[in-house]
């Protein structure tokens, strides 16, 4: 996966550093980590690599989108490199598991009644519930 890495880095001119390509590996093993985790991953491999650096390197990777940032409310800010699909998330309130959901095809409610003359091409929903595991153990570990 790493040479996919390499090309995606090349074609957005961005130079191939080893914790630039460590922090997309990562994320393309672990996607909705935040930063915090993204960086015990990547200090791992390398133990040279800051926190700056991969706070740096993540904020580099979004701008050029190659990364998509998602801000599930109240949580610091999670990464991942499935992007340009436009789908949504399903948020544990529980213990915060964070899954993949399919975009519905502009559903009725994604559709705002008033564009206000913007040109809309992406729509942000965040699905709340409670995941299976903690439905299991029926004990919220976080309540509000
Ligand atoms: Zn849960
Ligand atoms: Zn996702």
């Amino acid at each position: 996966m790493s040479m996919d890495h390499e090309i995606i880095l090349k074609e957005n001119n961005l130079s191939l550093t080893a914790v630039r390509l460590a922090v997309l590996e990562a994320l393309h093993k672990h996607p909705h980590s935040d930063a915090t985790t993204i960086f015990s991953i990547v200090h791992k491999k390398i133990a040279t690599a800051s926190k700056q650096s991969i706070y740096n390197n993540l904020n580099t990777l979004v701008e050029c989108g190659i990364v998509r940032e998602i801000k599930p409310k109240g949580q610091p800010s999670l990464y991942e490199t499935r992007i340009g699909d436009n789908h949504h998330h399903i948020v544990c309130k529980n213990c915060h598991k964070v899954m993949d959901t399919e975009c519905h095809a502009f559903a009725p409610c994604l559709s705002p009644m008033n564009t206000h003359g913007f040109v809309i091409d992406e729509a942000e929903v965040t699905f709340w519930g409670i995941c299976p595991a903690c439905q299991k153990t029926n004990k919220p570990k976080r309540r509000k």
